[in-house]
C-alpha cells in the first residue's frame, strides 16, 4: 500500500510510515479505538471514491448508479441480517451524523429529548451544551445515581412523565456497565416518546451477541462503525419499518447529501466479517480482558465506577491514587500505554483534567492479548499511578511495555500495509 504516495508525496507518506510505527509499539487503550483491518483499508480507498451517488437504490440524482445500488443493497441486507433489523440506513458519515439523522428524521425545532449527561458518560450529540443541536433543541439532562453509578431509572422515569419528551435517548460514550433497554422501552411507551439507543461503543459486542441488543426495544438504533465494530471511520442507523420512510428522509436529504460510497464499500465487508466466528471470539476476549482489567486494577488500589465492567470499557476513579486523569494519561502515553482521560459522575475537576480516565480493550484484544497481558498492563498502570513523575520509574516502564507489544504485531507480517 502507498506505494505512488511514497514516490509522489515522500513527506506525507514519512508521517504515515510515523502513525504505522506509533501504533507498532504502543499499547492502544482508547476504548473509542478499534483496529482497521487490510480489507477495510483497500476498500476505504477503492474506484467507488470516484463515484458521487444521492438518494437510494432505483432513486439516485445521479446516472450510472446501479453498481452503487446493488452495493448499497447488499450491505444493507448484511446490516439487516446481523442485528435482526427491519431496516438500515448506511449512509451517515459517522456516529454523530447517524443521531443527527434520526433527530432530522422525528424532531422539530424546540421538541423536547431526553438525553444521557455528557459527565456522566453520554455524548455531545445527546444534549451537550457545546454541541449545535443543543440550540435546535430542547435536550433535559438525566444522569447517574450516586451510589450505584448506574442509570439512575428512577429519575428517567420521572423525568420523562414530568417533561413530556418527543424522544429518549439512551447509549454513552463512558459507561462501563449494561443499559436495561426494556426499561427504558418501557419508560418511552408509558410517556409517549420515541426511543433512540446509540450503540455507538458496543456495537460490535452486539453484533456478536455477547451483550444484549437494543433493536428489539428501540425505535431507532444508531452508530459509529469504528468502535467495537471494528469497520470503518462511518456510520450507520437501524430502525422498525414503520420509520424506514422518514429516517431515509432525515438522513438525505435531511440531514447530509452524496454517499461516500467507498466507505460503505468497507461497512459492507464489515458486516461479513462481524458475523464470523472470529469476530465473535475478539469480541468475547474484548469482555474477558476487561473483566480481568476490573480485577487488577481493583487488587492494586484502584477504584472502578459502577463496580465493574460488562463490555470493553473500564472508567477509572483516580482519587484513591491521587492523581488526576490528565497526569495520568500523559504519564501513561510516555510509558507506551494509550487511554484518555475522562469525567468520572460528580467529577469535581474540569473537563480539561478530571479524576478519571476511560480504558478499552478492544484494540489489545484484536492484537491477540489475553488475560496474562492484561495482569501485566494493570501492573504497569499501577507503578505509573504511584509515581507519575518519577523519569527512571516511567523509563522502566516504558522498556517493559515494549517488550509486553512486541510479541502481538499489528498485522501479520505478510500483510504489514
Ligand atoms: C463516538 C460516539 C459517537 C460519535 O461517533 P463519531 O463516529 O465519532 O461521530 C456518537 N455517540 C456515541 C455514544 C459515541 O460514543
Amino acid at each position: 500500500m502507498l506505494s505512488k504516495t511514497r514516490i509522489s508525496d515522500p513527506e506525507l507518506y514519512g508521517l504515515v510510515c510515523e502513525e504505522l510505527d506509533r501504533q507498532e509499539h504502543n499499547i492502544e487503550m482508547i476504548a473509542s479505538e478499534s483496529t482497521a483491518a487490510v480489507e477495510l483499508m483497500e476498500l476505504s480507498g477503492c474506484v467507488f471514491t470516484s463515484k458521487t451517488t444521492e438518494g437510494y437504490p432505483g432513486a439516485r440524482f445521479q446516472a450510472g448508479s446501479q453498481v452503487a445500488d446493488k452495493m448499497e443493497q447488499l450491505g444493507n441486507a448484511r446490516a439487516r441480517a446481523l442485528y435482526g433489523a427491519e431496516h438500515a440506513n448506511l449512509q451517515p458519515y459517522s456516529g454523530s451524523t447517524a443521531n443527527y439523522g434520526v433527530y432530522a428524521a422525528v424532531l422539530e425545532p424546540g421538541d423536547r429529548v431526553l438525553g444521557m449527561r455528557l459527565d456522566h458518560g453520554g455524548h455531545l450529540t445527546h444534549g451537550g451544551s457545546a454541541n449545535f443541536m443543543s440550540k435546535f433543541y430542547d435536550f433535559i439532562p438525566y444522569g447517574l445515581n450516586r451510589e450505584t453509578e448506574l442509570i439512575d431509572y428512577e429519575e428517567l422515569e420521572r423525568l420523562a412523565h414530568e417533561r413530556r419528551p418527543k424522544l429518549i435517548v439512551a447509549g454513552g460514550s463512558a459507561y462501563p456497565r449494561l443499559i436495561d433497554y426494556g426499561r427504558i422501552a418501557g419508560i418511552a411507551r408509558s410517556a409517549g416518546a420515541l426511543l433512540m439507543v446509540d450503540m455507538a461503543h458496543i456495537a460490535g459486542l452486539v453484533a456478536a451477541k455477547v451483550i444484549p441488543s437494543p433493536v428489539p426495544h428501540a425505535d431507532f438504533v444508531t452508530s459509529s462503525t469504528t468502535k467495537t465494530l471494528c469497520g470503518p471511520r462511518g456510520g450507520m442507523i437501524l430502525c422498525r419499518a414503520e420509520h424506514a420512510k422518514a429516517l431515509d428522509r432525515g438522513v438525505f436529504p435531511g440531514s447530509l447529501s452524496s454517499i461516500h460510497l467507498n466507505i460503505m464499500a468497507a461497512k459492507v465487508w464489515m458486516f461479513q466479517y462481524a458475523a464470523s466466528d472470529a469476530f465473535r471470539a475478539t469480541m468475547e476476549q474484548v469482555v474477558r480482558n476487561s473483566r480481568a482489567l476490573v480485577g487488577e486494577l481493583t487488587r492494586h488500589g484502584f477504584r472502578v465506577i459502577g463496580g465493574g465492567s460488562d463490555n470493553h470499557i473500564v472508567l477509572v476513579d483516580l482519587r484513591s491514587k491521587k492523581i488526576t486523569g490528565k497526569l495520568f494519561q500523559d504519564a501513561l502515553e510516555y510509558v507506551g500505554i494509550t487511554v484518555n482521560k475522562n469525567m468520572i459522575p460528580f467529577d469535581a475537576e474540569k473537563p480539561s483534567v478530571t479524576s478519571g480516565v476511560r480504558i478499552g480493550t478492544t484494540a489489545v484484544s484484536q492484537r491477540g492479548l489475553k488475560e496474562p497481558e492484561i495482569v501485566r498492563i494493570a501492573e504497569l498502570m499501577a507503578r505509573v499511578a504511584d509515581a507519575p513523575e518519577d523519569r527512571a520509574v516511567l523509563d522502566a516502564c516504558r522498556a517493559d511495555a515494549r517488550v509486553l507489544i512486541a510479541d502481538f504485531p499489528l498485522y501479520p507480517a505478510e500483510c504489514a500495509p
